[in-house]
């Protein structure tokens, strides 16, 4: 069987939604949704406040944000055709929250690897995947240089912080992965 290996947080679940409701309800701020950079939401919450939802509302934070659209019906049918490994940078602690939210939501894998924050994906999964869909750039960029992957193999799933990504695997959402890897 193929496998996949499937990013979490902005490809499956609204991490940027859910951290957003609690940073904007602690510190009564107006804060900017869809964050349009990688950094802008700690910026614009500050220290004090970014500390909190790691600590005080971790739990909130990785169950309280929707699926993406699409996600949920997709991941369904790849997993009827593919192994699925769910790749992460959440950090080990937050697993058993993960789980969580995942059986909450009803979505299949096969496995689930949480790489932390600092480890790159490919040194903890030396065997390259059939596909990888990923909304971090740098995540690609690594899948296609150290796993070797083609353009075809990779999907860069859309987000407002990596808009100025340009690259021929960037999909509109789950429809068009659905359709690339499975013509359906
Ligand atoms: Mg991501």
């Amino acid at each position: 069987m193929q496998t996949i290996y499937c990013d979490i947080d902005g490809v499956l679940y609204d991490w940027d939604a859910a951290a957003n409701h609690i940073l904007k309800r602690e510190t009564g701020k107006t804060l900017t949704y869809p964050s349009p950079g990688w950094d802008t939401l700690e910026q614009e919450a500050g220290p004090e406040a970014w500390n909190q939802l790691w600590t005080t509302y971790v739990g909130e934070l990785f169950t309280r944000g929707p699926a993406i659209q699409g996600a949920k019906e997709t991941l369904k049918e790849l997993y009827v055709h593919f192994l699925v490994t769910l790749v992460t940078s959440r950090p080990k602690e937050i697993e058993e929250i993960t789980k969580i939210w995942l059986s909450q939501e009803n979505i299949k894998f096969d496995d689930l690897i949480l790489c932390g924050r600092h480890t790159s994906k490919p040194a903890i999964l030396p065997e390259p995947p059939d596909f990888f869909i990923d909304d971090k750039p740098s995540n690609i960029v690594e899948a296609q240089k150290i796993w070797g992957l083609s353009d075809e193999q990779v999907f860069v799933f859309p987000a407002t912080y990596n808009d100025d990504f340009d690259h021929p695997s960037k999909v509109k959402g789950w429809e068009e992965i659905l359709e690339k890897i499975l013509g359906i």
